[in-house]
């Protein structure tokens, strides 16, 4: 089988940023998939599974309900490597098309502090899994990333 697109990005070289990793055309559509990216791959510690699960429904919650941009919002799950997440998005977008959006996600998962939606066994697959204070603690380190973000974490590195 082809090693498929993902596979290609130098790992090596990659550091925390926000990246589109792919755009795909579906019928007249375009389909961009971000890559939110939060720890430097095989050198950070990853996110632990916990804090990753509160954070996607954080996210998906926010992103859901954001008025501008909700009904683009396609996809918001977690990477298997745990270093981030991807959020896909309909429209033919660029890293500065959503850095608000997603700065702003990411801001609500800093200042987080109630019950975290849909965390219950009716709503959820393993609603116990869950970690809020980790989850404040990785919004409030993404934000302060994309707060000063520049081209270098925008584009995927050669
Ligand atoms: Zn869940």
């Amino acid at each position: 089988m082809e090693k498929i697109t993902s596979f290609t990005i130098d790992h090596i070289k990659l550091q925390p940023g926000l990246y589109v990793s792919r755009k795909d055309k579906i019928g007249a559509e375009t389909v961009t998939t971000f890559d939110l990216r939060l720890t430097k791959p095989n050198d950070e510690p990853v996110m632990g599974t916990a804090e990753m699960h509160t954070m996607e429904h954080l996210a998906a919650t926010y992103l859901r309900n954001e008025p501008d941009w909700k009904d683009r919002v396609i996809y918001f799950g977690p990477m298997g490597c745990r270093t981030g997440f991807y959020l896909l998005l309909a429209g033919d977008l660029e890293s500065r098309d959503v850095l608000k959006l997603v700065t702003d996600c990411f801001r609500f998962i800093r200042d987080f502090r109630d019950e975290v939606p849909g965390a219950s066994a009716k709503d959820c697959g393993n609603y116990l899994d869950m970690n809020l204070p980790m989850a404040n603690y990785w919004g409030r380190k993404y934000t302060e990333l994309l707060e000063t973000i520049d081209d270098t974490r925008l584009v995927y590195p050669e």
